[in-house]
C-alpha cells in the first residue's frame, strides 16, 4: 500500500520568523497517523524548521538542490549540505523550476541520481500545461517527463520516490483538476510504472496530486483511488487550512 503524504511547498515565502510561527501553530494539531505530513520552507529557514520539529511527527523537506555535490556553482545548495541539516527528503522537478530555471527533464535525472546516491528520497513533480492537455497530449508529456526524469534508476530506487502529479493549469490558478481528470491521470501514472518495472513497485508508490488544492475540495480528490495525498502550495502557508486538507486525508 503507498503511504499517505501530505506536503506543503512553501516556496518562497516566509522568513525566519513566520517559519517558526508557522511551525509553532501546525505543532499545536494533531496529525493523523496514518498520514505523513512534511514541509518545505526555504533554503535559509530549513535548519531552524528541523530543529523546530525534531519531536514531532512533521518532517521536513527541501524544495530543490544542485546535482553537484560540491564546487563552484555560487548560490547552489547541495545534497550533502542538505544531509548536514537533517533533510531526508527533496523536491525535484517542480513546474515553476522547470519553467523559470530550466529545468529540463536530463538535467532533473542527474539531480534524481545525486539524490540517490545522497540517500535522499525525491518527490518528483510531474505535469502538463494547458496547451498539451487542450490538445490531448497531456498522457505523453507525463509519460516524456518519466521516462526521461525518471526511468533510468533501478528498481530498489523505488522506495525512496514519490511522485506528485502537479497539471501546471493548475498550479496557484484557483482551477483545480477535477476528482476524475486527477484520478485518470494518476490511473495511468502508475500503469506506465508498472509497465516499465513491476505491479508490485506501481503499487507501492505514493502519487501525489498538486495543484490549487483547499479544504473545500481536499476530501473529493483524495477519495479517488490513485491519489495517494497531495503537494500543497498557497494553503500550505496557513495552519488551519493546510492542517484541514490534513485532515481531509485522515
Ligand atoms: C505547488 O506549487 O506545488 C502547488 C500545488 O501550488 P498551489 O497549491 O498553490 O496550486
Amino acid at each position: 500500500m503507498p503511504k499517505k503524504i501530505v506536503a506543503g511547498n512553501w516556496k518562497m515565502n516566509n522568513d525566519l520568523s513566520e517559519t517558526e510561527t508557522l511551525l509553532k501553530n501546525l505543532k499545536k494539531q494533531v496529525i493523523p497517523e496514518d498520514v505523513t505530513v512534511m514541509v518545505a520552507p526555504s533554503f535559509t529557514n530549513l535548519y531552524a524548521a528541523f530543529e523546530s520539529v525534531r519531536e514531532h511527527p512533521i518532517e521536513v523537506v527541501a524544495q530543490n538542490m544542485h546535482q553537484s555535490v560540491n564546487g563552484a556553482f555560487t548560490g547552489e545548495v547541495s545534497a550533502p549540505m542538505l544531509k548536514s541539516v537533517g533533510i531526508q527528503t527533496v523536491i525535484l522537478g517542480h513546474s515553476e523550476r522547470r519553467a523559470y530555471f530550466n529545468e529540463t527533464n536530463d538535467l532533473l535525472a542527474e539531480k534524481v541520481n545525486t539524490a540517490l546516491e545522497n540517500e535522499l528520497k525525491v518527490i518528483f513533480c510531474i505535469g502538463e500545461e494547458l496547451n498539451d492537455r487542450r490538445n490531448s497530449d497531456h498522457f505523453e508529456v507525463i509519460q516524456n517527463q518519466l521516462e526521461n526524469g525518471l526511468f533510468h534508476i533501478s528498481e530498489e530506487s523505488w522506495s525512496h520516490i514519490i511522485i506528485a502529479y502537479e497539471p501546471v493549469w493548475a498550479i496557484g490558478t484557483g482551477e483545480t483538476a477535477s476528482p476524475k481528470q486527477a484520478q485518470e491521470m494518476h490511473e495511468y501514472i502508475r500503469k506506465t510504472i508498472a509497465k516499465h518495472y513491476s505491479h508490485a513497485i506501481a503499487n507501492e508508490v505514493s502519487i501525489l496530486y498538486g495543484g490549487s488544492v483547499k479544504p473545500a475540495n481536499a476530501t473529493e480528490i483524495f477519495a479517488k483511488k490513485d491519489v495517494d495525498g497531495g503537494l500543497i502550495g498557497g494553503a500550505s502557508l496557513k495552519a488551519e487550512d493546510f492542517m484541514a486538507i490534513v485532515n481531509a486525508f485522515g
